[in-house]
């Protein structure tokens, strides 16, 4: 099948191109392709004929207006179980385009519906505090456990700024946390090695992982300003990421004990704050830990206006304590990869380092 849209510009310009696999010849091979402009969602539904969207609430009770025809079904995203991801794949219409309009979630559960029905993809991101629009595999929540599974590559992520300098602002600045977290996970995944516990190290990734975090620290300013320079290079970032995951069939690189932390806490307290931003504490606790360059992580968060104080993000210390005292059996008990998070129990002495890297 082919189809067409267009890409506008700030001028509400409409210049027609054509994706998607047939015409484009656009591949997996190709990294995903990717559109920036200001505008990009306004009348979609028109360019794309019959669609399916799948969405978070918030951000499509507001777009919806500006999308054009309405899609011919429209899927709440509020499950990562596989069992309500398949029950969503089976009920969707032959012959629509799947659009996945909002955060992690929705861009996952629509990877999910597109790979298991083979129907065409555009993922639209309203936040850039995941990666999920980038990367092939979704996350699963099966059993409390994260597990990938699936193999998405959209047909086009359209990074629309005017979306996204409309939402609140840690919506892009928590999209720091998956790009930071290659400085933790990048130590996790040597130090499992020199313990003969991982996937082989690889020189060329570790080498991408420390220029990913330098890019990030670079394009501070721009993040923090919401700036559409700003978006693009966080987003190049999350998108080059998404990449080399696939590329190496793992993401040692990107995700180890500060994700695991994240992970931990969401078991603990049975809820969760933005991905981004509660992964961007784990960054600061394990580096604090483990004597891992606390100071630089803590000068990029606050440079880029990451929210990182325990008031201003709603968690109540007890909370963190908590996370880290099941951290290394939860680590453990979860198969997850070797790191530092397994490697000791987070007693008093922990605990109260933890405390002072997170100003508390
Ligand atoms: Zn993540």
């Amino acid at each position: 099948m082919t189809w067409q849209t267009t890409t506008t510009g700030k001028d509400g310009g409409n210049t027609p191109i054509t994706i998607g696999n047939a015409h484009t010849g656009f591949s997996a091979l190709h990294g995903f392709k990717t559109e920036y402009g200001s505008g990009l969602f306004n009348g979609l539904g028109d360019r794309l004929g019959a669609t399916v969207v799948i969405h978070a609430d918030k951000p499509w009770d507001v777009l919806q207006h500006s999308y054009g025809r309405a899609p011919v079904m429209a899927i709440e995203a509020n499950d990562l179980s596989p069992a309500q991801l398949d029950e969503w794949a089976k009920s969707v219409p032959d012959d629509v385009t799947i659009v996945g309009v909002g955060g992690g979630t929705a861009m996952d559960v629509a990877k999910w519906v597109h790979w298991r029905r083979q129907l065409p993809l555009v993922q639209v991101p309203t936040l850039a505090s995941v990666d999920a629009c980038f990367t092939r595999m979704s996350a699963l929540r099966d059993q409390n456990k994260v597990r990938y599974e699936g193999d998405a590559v959209p047909d086009v992520v359209l990074v629309d700024y005017a979306i996204l300098q409309a939402a609140p602002s840690a919506f892009i600045s928590a999209g720091i946390g998956d790009v930071l977290s290659c400085h933790t996970a990048l130590a996790d995944w040597r130090f499992a090695v020199s313990k003969g516990e991982s996937h082989p190290w690889n020189d060329q990734a570790a080498g991408a992982s420390l220029r990913f975090v330098d890019g990030l620290e670079k394009s501070a300013s721009g993040i923090k300003d919401q700036s559409e320079e700003g978006i693009r290079s966080l987003m190049e970032l999350h998108r080059e990421i998404g990449w080399l995951c696939h590329d190496l069939q793992h993401a040692r690189f990107e995700e180890g004990s500060e994700h695991f932390f994240a992970y931990a806490f969401e078991q603990v307290t049975g809820r969760t704050i933005l991905h981004g931003e509660l992964v961007s504490l784990g960054v600061l606790i394990m580096t604090a830990i483990f004597d891992n360059d606390y100071a630089r992580v803590k000068r990029i968060i606050t440079a880029c206006g990451t929210r990182h104080g325990l008031d201003e993000l709603g968690i109540k210390w007890e909370e963190i304590e908590a996370t880290l005292k099941i951290l290394q059996k939860f680590s453990i008990d979860g198969g997850y990869w070797y790191s530092y998070a397994h490697s000791r129990n987070f007693g008093e002495k922990e605990i109260e380092i933890a405390r002072k890297a997170l100003d508390f």
